[in-house]
C-alpha cells in the first residue's frame, strides 16, 4: 500500500484529552478517531491491527474446538427479564426508546435461548460456542481510549456441558487458549483468582496486564508468582494473640476519641488490641463487622459472605440502632444484630471496642466469653508489603487492566431460562455453563502500553499492520525513486506486506518520524547516499539496529527477518 494513497491521518501534537500512551499513540498514528464518549471509529490502519488480533483469537478458539457464531446485538428485552439481568445491569444496559429492545452487553441469554431450543440430550453435549462481536455498555466513566468504551468488540465464548467434570475441562481449555492468545499477541500478563461478582458461579480467573492506568488493583508476589485481584487477595498477617490472663470488662472514658489512631494514642495500646466496629445493612437487618485496628473492610469479601446486597448504614440509622455515633460503636449490648468478625481477631480477648455510648469504649472484651459471634471470615483488604501467604515475601499491590475473564457459571442461566437436556436416564437436567470473554481492543491498546518509546509504537510481527515500511527518502532523486519502486514490487511478489512511503511532498525527516510513530517492525530505507554504493539501509524499529545491505539481498533479508 502506498502512503500517498492510504488514509492515515497522523498527528504531530499529542491530543490533550488523551491521557495514557496507548490512547495518544492510537490517535497520533491515525488508527482511531473518537465519535462520542467511549465510541471510536477504527480507521484503516487501526482496523488492520484489530483484524490481526481477531485472527489470533479465532485461531486459538478453533484449536480448542470452538464453533464461531455471529449473534445479534439487538435483543428483545424479555430475554433479559427472564434472568433478572435488566435489573442487575441497570443503567449500564442501553435500552431502545421506540421498541422493547436492548443492546446486548454480553450474550449468556442469547446462547441460553439457542441451547434451550436445540440441545435435547446429553448426546448433544459438550459444546464450545464463541463469537467476536460488538458489545454495548453504558460505562459511567468511559476513558483510556478504547480500553473502556461504550461500544467495544469482545470475543465471548460459552461452554455447555452435561457434567461438572466437563465444565472443568472446558474451563481449562479456555485458560490454556487464553495463555496462547496473549503470548502470541506479545503481551506480558498475569493470571489472578477473581471474584465472580454479579455473574454468579464458582471459579473465575482474570488475565491482567500491569499498568499504571489500570482500574483493577492486584496483589503480586514477585518471588513465588502468587497473584490475586485485591477483591479476593489474602496475605499472612499475624492474628491477635489470646492472653492467658482473663480480665473483666471495663468501661473507659474516651472523650473526643473517634478514630483507631486517636484511640491508640489516647490509651497507649497496641493496634492489635483494638476492634473497629462497622455497621452494614442487609435490607432492614443490621450487621456488625469487627475488624482489627486499621484493617480495611473489603466489600467484595463481605458480599461473598452475606450473599446478598449490603450497604453501609447511614449516620442516623446508626444512632437509632446503637445509641451512638460512628467511632463509639461496639459489639456488646446490641439487639437484633448479626455479628461477623475478621479472622485476624478469631478467639481474641482483652480487646477494646466502642461502648455504644458516645465518648466511651469498653476494654477487655473477650470474643469467646462476651460476644455471640455469627462467624469468623477473611474480610480485610490487604496492603502492599504484607507477607505473601505462600512464601512470606512482601506483596506488591499494582494497578492492572483486565484483558480477559473466565468463569464457571454453573446452572445460573440455564435454571433461570429452563435450558435443560435429558441425561442417560431420560431425566431433565440444567445445562452446565461456562463463560469466557476477551476485550479485543484491549489487547491492541495494552500491547501499545507495553511496547512504545518516545517516538511511537513498536509492533511485533504478529500484530503489525504491515510487515515492512519502505521509505523512499529523496523523492526528487530518480535513482532513489526507481529503486524504491523496484523493491516495492519485488517485496510484494514475495508476499511481503509493504507500506510504501512514496510521498513526494514530505521531507525525509518527516517520513522517518512517521515510520517510527507507526511502528512497523522493519524499515527499508532507500536513500541517495547508500544507493551511490548500491546499498539499502534496514532499520529494526524496536532495537534501532541498522544494517546496510546490497539491493539484490534486500528481499532475502526481509524474508529472513520475518521468519525469525
Ligand atoms: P471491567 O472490570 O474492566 O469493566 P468486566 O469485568 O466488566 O471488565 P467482562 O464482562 O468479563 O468484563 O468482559 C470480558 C472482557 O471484555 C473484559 O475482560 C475486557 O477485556 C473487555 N471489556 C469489558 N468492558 C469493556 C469496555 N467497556 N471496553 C472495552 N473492553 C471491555
Ligand atoms: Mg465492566
Amino acid at each position: 500500500m502506498r502512503l500517498s494513497k492510504i488514509f492515515i491521518p497522523t498527528l504531530k501534537e499529542i491530543p490533550s484529552d488523551a491521557l495514557i500512551p496507548s490512547h495518544q499513540l492510537m490517535l497520533r498514528a491515525g488508527m482511531i478517531r473518537p465519535l462520542g464518549a467511549g465510541v471510536y471509529s477504527f480507521l484503516p490502519l487501526g482496523y488492520r491491527i484489530l483484524k490481526k488480533v481477531m485472527e489470533i483469537i479465532r485461531d486459538e478458539m478453533d484449536a480448542i474446538g470452538g464453533q464461531e457464531f455471529h449473534l445479534p446485538a439487538l435483543n428483545p428485552i424479555e430475554l433479559w427479564e427472564e434472568t433478572g439481568r435488566v435489573k442487575d445491569f441497570g443503567d449500564t444496559m442501553f435500552h431502545l426508546k421506540n421498541r422493547p429492545l436492548v443492546l446486548a452487553p454480553t450474550h449468556e441469554e442469547v446462547i441460553c435461548s439457542i441451547a434451550k431450543n436445540h440441545i435435547k440430550s446429553y448426546r448433544d453435549l459438550p459444546q464450545i460456542w464463541y463469537q467476536i462481536q460488538m458489545k454495548f455498555r453504558n460505562e459511567p466513566r468511559p476513558r483510556s481510549g478504547v480500553i473502556r468504551g461504550r461500544q467495544f468488540i469482545m470475543k465471548d465464548a460459552y461452554t455447555l456441558d452435561a457434567t461438572w467434570e466437563g465444565l472443568d475441562k472446558g474451563y481449562d481449555l479456555h485458560a490454556e487458549a487464553y495463555k496462547k492468545i496473549f503470548s502470541r499477541a506479545g503481551l506480558k500478563f498475569f493470571i489472578v483468582g477473581a471474584s465472580s461478582g454479579a455473574m454468579g458461579g464458582s471459579a473465575s480467573q482474570e488475565f491482567m496486564v500491569e499498568s499504571e492506568s489500570g482500574e483493577d488493583t492486584c496483589a503480586l508476589c514477585d518471588q513465588c508468582g502468587y497473584a490475586a485481584n485485591l477483591e479476593v487477595a489474602t496475605s499472612n498477617m499475624p492474628k491477635a494473640q489470646r492472653d492467658a490472663e482473663i480480665k473483666p470488662i471495663e468501661e473507659i472514658h474516651t472523650p473526643n476519641v473517634g478514630t483507631i489512631d486517636e484511640l491508640k494514642e489516647f490509651l497507649k495500646v497496641d493496634e492489635q488490641r483494638l476492634a473497629k466496629s462497622l455497621v452494614y445493612m442487609q435490607d432492614k437487618n443490621p450487621i456488625l463487622i469487627l475488624m482489627m485496628g486499621n484493617d480495611q473492610l473489603n466489600e467484595t469479601k463481605l458480599l461473598s459472605v452475606i450473599k446478598s446486597a449490603v450497604r453501609p448504614s447511614q449516620a442516623e440509622e446508626l444512632k437509632t440502632l446503637t445509641g451512638a455515633d460512628a467511632g463509639s460503636i461496639g459489639p456488646l449490648g446490641l439487639q437484633g444484630f448479626k455479628i461477623i468478625v475478621d479472622k485476624r481477631l478469631e478467639g481474641a480477648n482483652n480487646l477494646i471496642s466502642g461502648a455504644n455510648k458516645n465518648d466511651y469504649h469498653i476494654g477487655n472484651i473477650d470474643l469467646q466469653r462476651d460476644v455471640k459471634v455469627d462467624g469468623y471470615y477473611d474480610l480485610r483488604t490487604i496492603n502492599a508489603g504484607e507477607p505473601c501467604l505462600k512464601c512470606g515475601k512482601p506483596l506488591r499491590v499494582v494497578n492492572a487492566i483486565e484483558l480477559g475473564h473466565i468463569f464457571k457459571l454453573g446452572t445460573k442461566y440455564s435454571d433461570a431460562m429452563h435450558a435443560y437436556y435429558l441425561d442417560e436416564n431420560g431425566k431433565e437436567k440444567p445445562i452446565i455453563m461456562g463463560s469466557y470473554g476477551i476485550g479485543v481492543e484491549r489487547i491492541m491498546a495494552c500491547y501499545i502500553e507495553q511496547n512504545h518509546d518516545k517516538h511511537g509504537i513498536m509492533w511485533s510481527k504478529a500484530l503489525s499492520p504491515y510487515h515492512v515500511h519502505l521509505i523512499q527518502v529523496n523523492s526528487n532523486h530518480e535513482k532513489v525513486v526507481q529503486t524504491a519502486e523496484h523493491l516495492y514490487e519485488k517485496l510484494q511478489q514475495s508476499l511481503v506486506d509493504v507500506l510504501f512511503d512514496d510521498r513526494n511532498d514530505v521531507s525525509p525527516g518527516f517520513k522517518f518520524k512517521d515510520a517510527d510513530l507507526l511502528g512497523i517492525p522493519l524499515q527499508v530505507i532507500v536513500g541517495e547516499k547508500n544507493l551511490a554504493h548500491g546499498n539499502i539501509e534496514l532499520k529494526e524499529r524496536s532495537t534501532g539496529k541498522r544494517d546496510i545491505v546490497e539491493i539484490s539481498k534486500v528481499v532475502s533479508y526481509v524474508e529472513k527477518f520475518l521468519e525469525s
